[in-house]
């Protein structure tokens, strides 16, 4: 068994190699849920969502998110009644929130739903929020305090980020299966996603990290950076909030207590020694995935670690 752990956009680029590479039924996918919000009162959970969406060959490729083809009927109508829209649902995507919601309200746990959800769509990979628990990623910022959703959608992740938090955090438990998953798998693997936004609020819940650093699974991490800069969004920005520095070398020393290994970019092979000196290994090689040829090279190269 493989158990990856993710945010949405960059993670799901790796999720989907694994796919492709194995049984899909050897896949136990982690989400972070610190970017779930209430979006006109349907419950929202984008990385599950990106992860499902991708599993299940639903999601629209050039945007990251969403399902293919989606309109947009529904949101033009709620900009019409005066709501606010710049969180994008398309009408299709929206039947999700609403059934997720009412599963919800029937009293059925996150982690219940989510697996309705896949079996509804096909997915046969497990996919685990991380918490049933409501955790909730609050940034304080030079423009207040924001939800991720308001820092980086909203204010398009410009505003000066001095401190965040993972709100509830402390009263949530690990979704159930989620540690004996990560001991039983033969490789665990960090995905290419925001350290502190995506990856953060996962290791943060109760008993993850603990879990990893005593798994006799091969721990992985793959770099979502390069050359001190996030293939895309604002992982380098947030680094320092981790308390390490904004590079393939502060990734390991953020992870370096369960980490055996950390993926970076050959364009970043100088930061071997510096990687190194957290008592991680390195392996370096293209970590850009454009291509679903890309995707499956970099999941190969994982599972060939084990
Ligand atoms: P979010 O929930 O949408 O923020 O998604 P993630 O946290 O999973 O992904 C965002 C991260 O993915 C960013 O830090 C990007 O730098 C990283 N990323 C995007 N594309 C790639 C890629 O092709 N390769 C790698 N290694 N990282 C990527």
């Amino acid at each position: 068994m493989v158990v990856l752990l993710t945010g949405g956009t960059g993670g799901a680029k790796l999720v989907l190699g694994f796919h492709e590479e194995t049984a899909p039924e050897d896949l136990v996918v982690v989400c972070n849920t610190g970017d779930d919000s209430l979006v006109h009162g349907l419950h929202v959970s984008p990385d599950v969502d990106t992860i499902v969406y991708t599993l299940a060959g639903l999601i629209d490729p050039a945007k990251g998110w969403g399902i293919r083809d989606d309109t947009f009927t529904v949101l033009d109508q709620l900009r019409r009644l005066g709501n606010e829209t710049w969180f994008q649902l398309g009408d299709r995507d929206i039947a999700t929130h609403l059934t997720r919601t009412r599963l919800l309200a029937e009293g059925q746990p996150l982690s219940r739903v989510t697996a309705a959800l896949c079996g509804e769509l096909g997915v046969r990979s497990t996919v685990l929020p991380m918490s049933d628990q409501r955790v909730e990623t609050r940034l304080s910022t030079s423009e207040g305090e924001l939800s991720f959703q308001e820092y980086f959608v909203k204010a398009r992740w410009q505003p000066d980020v001095l401190s965040l938090r993972y709100r509830g955090i402390e009263d949530s438990r690990p979704s159930p299966g989620l540690l004996e998953a990560i001991h039983d798998a033969v490789l665990v693997v960090v995905c290419p996603s925001n350290p502190a936004t995506s990856i953060g609020p996962v290791l943060a819940v109760p008993g993850v990290r603990e879990a990893l650093r005593g798994t006799p699974a091969k721990v992985a991490a793959v770099s979502p950076m390069v050359g001190g800069r996030s293939f895309s969004g604002p992982a380098h920005k947030l680094m320092a909030t981790l308390g390490v520095e904004a590079s393939a070398a502060g990734l390991a020393a953020a992870y370096r207590d369960f980490a055996d290994v950390l993926v970076i970019d050959a364009e970043d092979r100088e930061l071997q020694p510096a990687v190194e000196q957290f008592g991680v290994d390195v392996r370096a090689t293209s970590i850009r995935m454009d291509t679903l040829a890309d995707k499956k090279r970099l999941a190969r190269e994982l599972l060939r670690l084990v």
